[in-house]
């Protein structure tokens, strides 16, 4: 815990067309105020009056247009100003984004077949730390100022911004992304894959984001609004040997039609070669992005999954309950973490069904896991249905035969099929 005395408030001068980059501390609040003319913060604007509280450990650019004046109050880890952002080229991209929308809408109007009908399915690609959920959320942000509900489809397990770290999900996005609450969570559609590294059980991984792709399909022939807005998807820093495959079956299964790669020239030569009938384009990485290790990385994982529970400002509480092993069957997808061929009797074969569920005892290897909340009705629907909810395991009563663990909210679980993960969280 760092204890600098907090600096007296002061104010930045913005040029049109720079930015304020800020880090935040995680304990300590940081506040802005805009003073005079127009800014946003990754897409939305800064309200004209009052102090914006800046979540604990964000790192943001408070960007302006025209110019402006703005006001930080309280400590920050790093603040200062930039006037060389790709803005211009991302405002740019989002143009072309809306025309395709327009376009979209007309056709349908007209009673144009659906694929004159869909608007852009962006998918936005790049290595870590190259911006890409930043980019997404711009993105979104600006086509929902102008009146589109786009939808956001987030692939990334490891640094995801819709719910917790292990899922793939979408949400529709209705209204600029709020700078203190974030994605919006009241309808988000999430497919739970329990770890944060694709590679544990990628054909699951694949298997799962056509299961949210054909959700989204079907709710988009029914929605011609949601239809034309399009999405915008985010994807995982993983571009090399089996995360460059991921991308590509990403690409395919949610038949994005526009590619924008961030930041590496050689991904966007492979992308354009493997997928010469659809835009591939390649944008400037900002250098305002802030670099993480996996340190950093683990820990910004733990927050989310704390997130869950105890809300981004820590000011919900989550229940505790207890239930007896026989209320509920915990199951985890694929025979995963399969013993190295090595390790099995001479002859056996691995197993090879990355799919097949597994039911799985409750043990005390649970405690500190968290599960899901499967709205499957039947343990072979598992796979195929999208989750509920989470829950956090913090104590695993073997003579007794039962499970505690706190929920975000009160009450019986909405199902007694639990999805085992590899996803820790340790109360502090
Ligand atoms: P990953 O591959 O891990 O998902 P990413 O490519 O999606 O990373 P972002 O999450 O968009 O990268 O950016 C990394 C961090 O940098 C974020 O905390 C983001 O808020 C911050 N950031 C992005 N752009 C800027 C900027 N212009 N100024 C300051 N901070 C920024």
């Amino acid at each position: 815990v760092r204890s600098a005395a907090a600096p007296p408030p002061r104010q930045y001068k913005l040029a049109p067309q720079s930015e304020l980059r800020v880090e935040v501390l995680p304990d300590a609040p940081l506040r802005v105020r805009l003073v005079a003319g127009t800014t946003e913060i990754f897409g939305t604007e800064l309200p004209p009056e009052g102090l914006v509280p800046v979540p604990p450990r964000s790192k943001i650019a408070i960007f302006t247009w025209h110019g402006a004046t703005v006001e930080l109050d309280g400590v920050s880890e790093s603040e200062y100003t930039s006037d060389e952002t790709p803005m211009v080229i991302y405002v740019n991209a989002h143009a072309i984004l809306d025309a395709r929308r327009a376009g979209a809408r007309v056709a349908a109007v007209q009673g144009g077949d659906l694929e004159a009908s869909q608007g852009p399915r962006v998918i936005v690609v790049g290595p870590t730390d190259s911006g890409k959920s930043t980019l997404c959320k711009m993105l979104l942000s600006w086509a929902a100022k102008l009146g589109w509900k786009p939808t956001y489809v987030d692939l990334d397990i490891g640094q995801g911004s819709i719910t917790i770290p292990g899922c793939i999900s979408a949400t529709p996005i209705e209204k600029p992304i709020d700078i203190v609450d974030g994605i919006p969570l009241e309808m988000p559609l999430v497919y739970f894959y329990g770890h944060p590294n694709p590679s544990i059980n990628a054909d699951a991984y694949k298997v799962l984001m056509k299961e949210l792709a054909k959700t989204l399909e079907k709710q988009f022939s029914g929605n011609a609004e949601s239809r034309a807005a399009g999405m915008v998807i985010n994807t995982m820093g993983w571009v090399e040997g089996l995360g460059y495959e991921l991308l590509l079956n990403a690409i395919d299964t949610f038949k994005a039609n526009v590619v924008l790669v961030l930041g590496q020239e050689k991904l966007w030569k492979m992308l354009k070669d493997a997928k010469p009938n659809i835009d591939v384009v390649k944008l400037h990485k900002s250098e305002g992005v802030v670099l993480r290790n996996s340190k950093y990385r683990q820990r910004t994982r733990s927050f989310r999954i704390k997130e869950y529970f105890y809300g981004i400002a820590n000011d919900l509480a989550p229940h505790s309950n207890i239930v007896n092993f026989s209320d509920v069957s915990v199951y985890r997808i694929g025979g995963g973490h399969q013993a190295p061929r090595s390790a099995l009797p001479i002859g056996a074969e691995p197993v090879a069904d990355p799919t097949r569920l597994v039911a799985v005892n409750i043990s005390t290897d649970m405690v500190h896991t968290v599960l899901a909340v499967s709205y499957a009705k039947e343990p072979d629907e598992i796979i195929s249905s999208n989750v509920a909810g989470f829950i956090h395991v913090t104590d695993v009563d073997i003579q007794r035969k039962k499970l505690t663990y706190i929920a975000p909210c009160p009450g019986d679980l909405p199902s007694r099929l639990l999805i085992a993960s590899s996803l820790t969280w340790y109360e502090a």
